[in-house]
């Protein structure tokens, strides 16, 4: 009898995720996913592979950022006529988008970096879930409660730990502008604002002011640290993807990086 109830309420949705914190939001609501984009791997220029290609063909929900973060899914999408089954996170009602600093006519993708939208993002998969997966819906909408509480209790802890935070740092690449924003802190400086661009003698002044450089991702992370090693800068790695931690971690582990940064 217990078999039977375990196994009327397994897991039997096939969900492709594009990036690790939509993966964890997803593992959070009680779901799993098919993670396309792995940690380590730039989510800005990811190729896709053959096995990415089956994997997003087959699945009964696609959940991506945006057309212009995972550059190759809209034509995917379009090509294999996914288009009932794919959802662009940015299109979610009410969730908060920004303009990148330089380009006020591009979005900035990076909007996982939001906690509310966090939630928002919860919820939206949380609803998709239900649709799909009737029967499980009530686990889907109570686990949604235990993450908004959960997030909800992080984003106060941040706030109190970045509360008045000397904000005397530059970031290498724009990425952190949702976080920055929600929890009233401000770079002094953006060195770089594309990611693949060379540095110029404009992007570099002022640095000799600065305590402390945060850079992305492993891939920018030596020229970023030879630049912080030249300038003798504190140097720290501030990862928004993550790795294998929850979604509540990592706003935890950015908000450590930015204490650090400041620290004497
Ligand atoms: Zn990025």
């Amino acid at each position: 009898m217990l078999f039977l109830i375990f196994a009327n309420q397994a897991w039997s949705l096939e969900v492709a995720a594009s990036i690790n914190p939509i993966h964890q939001i997803i593992l959070s609501i009680g779901g799993d996913s098919n993670l396309i984009i792995k940690p380590g791997l730039s989510e800005h220029d990811y190729q896709l592979k053959k096995s990415d290609i089956s994997a997003l063909v087959k699945a009964d929900l696609i959940f991506y950022v945006d057309d212009s973060l995972e550059k190759n899914f809209p034509k995917l999408i379009k090509n294999f006529h996914l288009e009932k089954k794919s959802y662009q996170l940015s299109k979610i009602t009410g969730i908060n988008l920004l303009q990148c600093r330089n380009n006020s006519k591009k979005l900035d993708p990076h909007l996982w970096l939001d906690p509310e939208n966090g939630i928002k993002i919860a919820e939206f998969v949380t609803q998709k879930f239900c649709e799909s997966d009737k029967k499980n819906c009530l686990k889907y909408q109570n686990n949604f409660q235990k993450f908004r509480q959960e997030i909800t209790k992080v984003e106060s802890v941040i706030k109190s730990d970045l509360v008045g935070l000397d904000a005397n740092y530059v970031i290498y690449h724009d990425a952190y502008q949702y976080f920055e924003k929600s929890f009233a802190i401000k770079a002094q400086k953006i060195i770089s604002y594309d990611h693949n661009s060379q540095l110029k003698v404009n992007d570099l002044r002022g640095l000799e002011l600065v305590k402390c450089l945060v850079s992305e991702r492993m891939d920018e992370k030596n020229s970023a640290q030879k630049l912080a090693e030249n300038y003798q800068i504190k140097f720290v790695t501030l990862d928004v993807i993550g790795g294998d931690e929850s979604y509540a971690k990592l706003l935890t582990k950015i908000a450590q990086g930015f204490v650090k940064c400041a620290k004497k």
